[in-house]
């Protein structure tokens, strides 16, 4: 028995837009048939439900921290990465009853907004209970750091334990940030990559002082290492930008580089010769809340690169909602509603290695279903809705 769903207009993401199209589903939500109106005329399919508005498929959130949502509202907006990252750090020790509350509904504030898979960064096991009932698809990424090069092995081993804690969960170990993992320990990690479904995920250029550290150890950065109690004698600048001293650490396998809001075009053309593997994730609201800065969108598109988008978490997000990212960056960098539509979907997935299931309204696929409303002239305002479908 199959329902048929029909709109204004329908998004497969992978094809043409498709104006009064009918989706045919099946009872466990697989698309079974999608029909333009005239074929859906000619074949007197009567739809189950004609909808105002938009279908599109489930989003996917590349970059979250679900164990930080209890910090929501905490940490003061506009401060800098800094300030935030040791605001974080003082913040760690709220009640456990209270983090995994606000875990739990964190999740289910994903799944009201049409959030169907998400990667997720973690660095205790807090989040385990949640992602184990919850209705969305998660891959963990747990985040090692640890600049001092002697602490690599025992860092290393507490994340395989981590890893072995999240069974049966799928999930990865990845390096936090450049400026935050000593070559040792990025090589262990690194050394574990060597298949395509085992997904490396680091946080890239957020601030100006990541630059300024690796171009010429100066910066902000001396004051948090200072702050950690670490001698830097050991480290040398390399004297080139964070992400040139770090891409030819990092595996050949499929790499997610998080936030991006320093990177050049410099960098782009370096990591263009370097790794052919990159997808780049934008948190445009939560760049907004901790540097009140956006990454140079324009960039990244004329240089064709394979865009994401993530919340980050409650920490530096207002909310957990794929929708507000497209929004902020529709209004401030103009980017139009399809273009978006594929960072939101099929981009994501194809970086989490689920576009079998996700990404987009292809048959076979059972991406998830929105009803996205009051999308006036494919411009997303405060008053753009998700309804979720299936
Ligand atoms: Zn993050």
């Amino acid at each position: 028995m199959l329902t048929y769903l029909s709109a204004s207009k329908i998004y497969p993401v992978t094809s043409a837009a498709i104006d009064q199209g009918v989706l045919a589903i099946d009872p466990v939500g697989v698309i079974a048939a999608i029909y333009t109106a005239a074929q859906a005329e000619a074949l007197k399919i009567k739809p189950d439900a004609v909808y105002q508005g938009s279908l599109i498929p489930g989003l996917i959130n590349t970059h979250c921290h679900l164990e930080l949502s209890h910090l929501k509202g905490r940490i003061e907006p506009h401060t800098g990465l800094l300030n935030f990252v040791s605001e974080v750090m003082k913040t760690r020790d709220t009640d456990e009853a209270q983090i995994l509350e606000a875990m739990f509904a964190a999740d289910e504030e994903m799944y009201e907004n049409g959030i169907v898979a998400v990667g997720d960064i973690s660095n205790v096991v807090a989040s385990k209970a949640v992602k184990l009932k919850s209705q969305i698809h998660y891959h963990t990424f747990i985040e090692a750091m640890g600049f001092n090069p002697r602490n690599a092995k025992e860092i290393f081993q507490k994340a395989l334990e981590l890893k072995q804690e999240f069974l049966p969960l799928l999930a990865s170990i990845v390096p936090h940030a450049p400026y935050s993992v000593s070559d040792p320990l990025m090589a262990l990690i690194t050394g574990l990559h060597t298949s395509s479904d085992n997904l490396l995920s680091i946080h890239n250029q957020e601030t100006a002082a990541e630059n300024e550290f690796f171009q010429s150890k100066t910066g902000g950065f001396l004051n948090l290492y200072d702050f950690l109690g670490l001698n830097l004698s050991f480290y040398e600048a390399p004297g080139v930008s964070s992400l040139q001293a770090t891409l030819p650490k990092l595996p050949a396998t499929k790499v997610l580089l998080v936030h991006n809001t320093q990177t050049t075009t410099a960098d782009l053309e370096f990591a263009e010769k370097q790794h052919k593997e990159l997808y780049w994730c934008l948190c445009p609201n939560a760049n907004q809340y901790i540097e009140n800065k956006l990454p140079d969108v324009q960039l990244f598109q004329e240089a064709g690169l394979k865009i994401t988008l993530g919340t980050d978490s409650l920490a530096s997000n207002h909310q957990l909602n794929i929708l507000k990212e497209m929004q902020t960056l529709q209004e401030h960098k103009q980017v139009g509603f399809e273009t978006l539509l594929g960072w939101a979907t099929i981009n994501g997935a194809s970086f989490l290695g689920i576009n079998a299931q996700y990404g987009s309204f292809e048959v076979g696929k059972s991406p998830g279903i929105l009803l996205l409303e009051k999308l006036d002239q494919e411009i997303i305002t405060d008053k753009s809705k998700i309804r979720r479908l299936y």
